[in-house]
């Protein structure tokens, strides 16, 4: 920008500036540099002022960082936040069944061939993965990868599979099939194919907590497409987090939690509809068909990986017995919205008025300032 060149609003050269003048003006800035510290600070007790958000689109989705950086400096914590999202980017290359270039294709394409020596990232997941297929009796299979494209197909073109083509898949699908050993993975048929979708983004929002946190950051969230990891509070107000409902445009709850995550899986987003029924991107692989009867469940948990997880297991499960098996899970609780739109909660939760609180959790959010709950 150049200066502006109309001469007649610069003080003429040689004149004595009036004294009075300059200090009335000083003395107006100086008012209004004091008025904007006290109202900065007020709003700094809130945490208002004091938090930083970074987000971007990554694993066919959309992610964010938010930080509460009170008292250290607003560009470290926007670095931090960006740093993280980098972070997810990197795994994101390794770990997508969608990238020609991952280390999970490439596992995919040797489907029947040697064994494939893997990253620690990549190992991790499938340890984790092959652990909770173990645990839920199958309901979560991350070797559902043919049954997922079969359905992902049929959701594009609008028209159910045959029970032919069904059947063909389900012979591809199944952990036994998927050997682990001294750092390498075999996939034992041709075909065979290894998803992540319903674990990826709860193991990325981990690591990336994990990350912020190694940088001395002790409040904030971390929302990876839905897959949330909570930590510390917003100041003196704890996190407020909104429990999506899955037919309605208003949340079916708001939620106060702290060090914890949050993750739902529904069939909202990503279904079609054939013959009146409604089928959703969540299969069950012991069947090789959608899951039905529940419209969503939202989990809390410890971990980022075991809420993605578990969210979809239990959505695949069903009502009854996935309540019955989130009971059983130490530091686990969830909701669950049927498709007739009943609600049940386990017993560690309570709703009231719209707000779903933890008093049993160890996700249960610390008082606010003055406010005994
Ligand atoms: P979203 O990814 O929409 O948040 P989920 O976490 O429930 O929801 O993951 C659903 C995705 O996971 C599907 O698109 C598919 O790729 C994969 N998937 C579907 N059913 C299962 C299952 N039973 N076990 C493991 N992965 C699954
Ligand atoms: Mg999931």
């Amino acid at each position: 920008m150049s200066e502006p060149e109309d001469a007649s609003v610069a003080p003429a050269r040689g004149r004595k500036p009036p004294l009075l003048g300059i200090a009335v003006v000083l003395l107006f800035v100086l008012a209004l540099f004091v008025l904007e510290r006290w109202r900065a600070a007020g709003e700094g007790a809130q945490g208002e002022d004091e938090v930083v958000r970074a987000a971007r689109p990554l694993m066919g989705t959309f992610f964010s960082v938010e930080i509460f950086f009170g008292g250290r400096e607003r560009t470290q914590a926007q670095r931090a936040a960006g740093a993280a999202l980098d972070l997810a980017a990197r795994l994101e290359e390794r770990i997508s069944e969608w990238r020609e270039d991952s280390e999970t294709s490439a596992l995919n394409r040797g489907a029947g061939g040697a064994p494939l020596a893997l990253s620690a990232d990549l190992l991790e997941l499938i340890t984790v993965s092959l652990d909770w297929a173990r645990r839920t009796d199958g309901a979560f299979d991350v070797t559902g990868g043919p049954l997922f494209e079969l359905w992902e197909a049929a959701r594009e073109q609008g028209r159910l599979p045959d029970a032919a083509e069904v059947q063909a898949r389900r012979d591809l699908t199944g952990c036994d099939k998927l050997h682990v050993a001294d750092g390498s993975a075999r996939l034992e048929r041709p075909g065979m194919k290894l998803g992540f979708g319903a674990i990826g983004k709860g193991f990325a929002a981990d690591r990336m907590a994990a990350f912020l946190r190694a940088g001395g950051w002790r409040d904030f969230i971390v929302d990876a497409g839905g897959n949330l990891v909570l930590a510390g509070a917003r100041g003196a107000r704890p996190w407020n987090i909104a429990v999506r409902h899955p037919r309605e445009a208003a949340p079916f709850a708001t939620c106060r939690a702290t060090d914890c995550a949050v993750a739902t899986s529904g069939d909202y987003e990503r279904f079609f509809e054939a013959n009146g029924v409604r089928y959703s991107h969540i299969i069950d692989p012991r069947t090789g068909w959608p899951a039905r009867g529940l419209a969503g469940v939202t989990v809390f948990a410890r971990s980022g990986i075991d809420a993605d997880a578990l969210s979809t297991a239990l959505f695949v499960m069903g009502l009854e017995p996935g309540l019955a098996f989130a009971e059983t899970q130490e530091g686990v609780e969830a909701v669950f919205l049927a498709e007739d739109g009943a609600a049940r909660l386990t017993s560690g939760l309570r709703l009231e008025n719209g707000e779903l609180l933890l008093p049993l959790s160890p996700c249960a959010a610390p008082a606010e300032a003055g406010q005994p709950r």
